[in-house]
C-alpha cells in the first residue's frame, strides 16, 4: 500500500495554466507541495479542507510560474522547508528562506514516504524531477518524445 496520497489542482493566473500537487504522507500527514505557482487563496483553503500543513515546498526549476507562491506559503508555514537543485539555484541566482540545495539521487523524507531527487537538465540547467514509489514530478521537462537507456544515451522516439 502507498505511504501517500497526491492532489492535484489546476491553476491558472497570468495567461499561464499550471499544476500544482499535493504529497500527503498517510501516516503522519507531512505534507509536500510541488511547483507552487497562483491561486493562493484556493491553495490554502484545499490546505485547510484536508487539515494539512506544509512541511515542504518542492521545486522543479525557477521559472516564475513554478515558484511564485513560495513566499506566501513561507509566510503561513514559516519552518517550511524548500528544495531545489544546487545547480538551479546557482545558474538563475534563485533565493529563499530554507533553501535545501539538492544534489542528483538525494533523498528527501516526508513523514514515512520517500522522495528521490533526479537531476534532468534540458528545460533549464538544472531541472529536477521527484520520484516516489509511484509517481514522477517532472514540472516541465518532458518525458513524453525521448526515451533515454540507462546509459543516457538517446533512443529512438516512440
Ligand atoms: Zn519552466
Amino acid at each position: 500500500m502507498l505511504t501517500y496520497e497526491v492532489y492535484q489542482l489546476k491553476v491558472q493566473q497570468f495567461g499561464f495554466i499550471n499544476y500544482i500537487y499535493l504529497i500527503i504522507d498517510k501516516y503522519t500527514k507531512k505534507t509536500a507541495i510541488v511547483d507552487p505557482s497562483w491561486n493562493t487563496v484556493t491553495v490554502f483553503n484545499l490546505l485547510d479542507k484536508l487539515k494539512v500543513e506544509v512541511d515542504a515546498i518542492l521545486l522543479t526549476h525557477s521559472h516564475i510560474d513554478h515558484v511564485y507562491m513560495t513566499d506566501a506559503l513561507l509566510q503561513r508555514y514559516q519552518n517550511a522547508k524548500v528544495y531545489m537543485s544546487d545547480v538551479e539555484c546557482s545558474y538563475y541566482n534563485f533565493f529563499s528562506r530554507n533553501l535545501i540545495r539538492l544534489h542528483d539521487m538525494n533523498m528527501i523524507r516526508i513523514g514515512e514516504t520517500n522522495v528521490t531527487c533526479i537531476l534532468t537538465p534540458g528545460h533549464t540547467k538544472g531541472s529536477m524531477c521527484y520520484l516516489l514509489e509511484e509517481s514522477l514530478f517532472t514540472g516541465d521537462t518532458s518525458f513524453f518524445r525521448r526515451v533515454w537507456d540507462v546509459q543516457g544515451t538517446r533512443c529512438k522516439c516512440l
